[in-house]
């Protein structure tokens, strides 16, 4: 198996019948940089920003921050890489950052952008760390747990400030600058339109969204494994998002752990995905997946799958069916 993944590194990443789907990895940490060229990622998806502040046992510097995203930008050298705005709170509690105590729902509780815009110097500092480190080539930001357009305004206009507090001080400003909102709460999925056209792009984080969408603790081993991802109503929400981004001409891609496996990533191909980003080591099983799968086939099936008929079904075994056959 390695053998044949090492083999399929230098080659495109097509289906059978010539449909190209960008493969993309997740990465936090520097030690994560060498996979990007050994699993032959077109690029890091989504790079977690709040690794480094778990690490540490104070909050990262400014310098340390720039310095981190300028060895994870030279790294990807021509390739994209989107970096995520610090999603701590949660279950991702910083020991030495005080105002993250106890909460009773932590994954409910006062995390990510939610933080981030109560201490907006957090946010500040790390825009400009990230603009700097950039300078004279793209920059790709992605805000998590969105849960409301009005906040993605909010961080926009903190970024703008930084942008232009940079000018005016003659740095090196990115020759382009996106910012993306991840879908994760779902909320999000009944403000689509809205939503499309605040971001330049949008990316589902999965595995937060199905277990808001379920209400099931994606931690919780008794119950974490009770639902399904590949059901047709998961699968219908992330058809909706797709949706709504075709008709914005807002790019939607997918981060969350729903994409590191075969038969999932293959699920998603079918929905209309054109770019999924998954854990380095399923690179080569998913790049297997996609060279054998005719996608206009099973693009062909997804309306079965999606259960549009009405009639129960069960759209895992029709999926896994669908990969025998094929
Ligand atoms: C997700 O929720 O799917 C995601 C990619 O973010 P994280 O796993 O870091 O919460
Ligand atoms: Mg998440």
């Amino acid at each position: 198996r390695q053998e044949l993944y090492r083999e399929l590194r230098s080659r495109p990443s097509v289906s059978r019948d010539g449909v190209e789907v960008e493969l993309m990895m997740n990465a936090g940490l520097a030690v994560d940089l060498p996979q990007l060229g050994e699993a032959g990622a077109a690029g890091i998806g989504l790079f977690r920003t709040e690794l480094q502040f778990m690490v540490a046992s104070t909050f990262p510097r400014a310098q340390a921050q720039e310095a981190l995203y300028r060895q994870v930008l030279e790294a990807a050298g021509d390739k994209p890489v989107t970096f995520r705005t610090i999603d701590i709170g949660g279950d991702k509690v910083l020991p030495y950052f005080r105002g993250s105590e106890k909460e009773e729902n932590p994954a409910l509780g006062w995390r990510a952008i939610r933080l981030t815009l109560d201490r907006p110097a957090l946010l500040r500092t790390q825009f400009r760390a990230l603009l700097k480190a950039a300078g004279g080539r793209e920059l790709r930001v992605m805000l998590p747990m969105v849960t409301e357009v009005s906040e993605i305004r909010r961080a926009r206009e903190i970024i703008d400030r930084e942008v232009r507090h940079l000018a005016r001080f003659g740095h090196h400003l990115p020759t382009s600058l996106s910012i993306g909102a991840m879908v994760e709460v779902p909320s999000l999925l009944f403000q689509l339109d809205e939503l499309m056209r605040e971001v330049d792009f949008v990316s589902i984080g999965s595995n937060d969204l199905f277990q808001f969408m379920t209400a099931t603790d994606r931690g919780n081993g008794t119950v974490a494994s009770r639902f399904d991802p590949l059901s047709a109503p998961f699968l219908r929400a992330l058809k909706s998002v797709l949706d709504a981004g075709c008709r914005a001409g807002t790019p939607v891609t997918l981060c969350g752990e729903l994409a590191s496996r075969p038969i999932s990533a293959m699920a998603l191909i079918g929905l209309g995905f054109r770019s999924i980003s998954m854990s380095a080591a399923a690179i080569g099983p998913v790049k297997a997946m996609l060279v054998d799968l005719p996608v206009e086939a099973l693009t062909a099936q997804m309306g079965l799958i999606l259960g549009d008929g009405g009639g129960a079904h069960d759209a895992r075994g029709l999926l896994r069916t669908f990969a025998a056959d094929h």
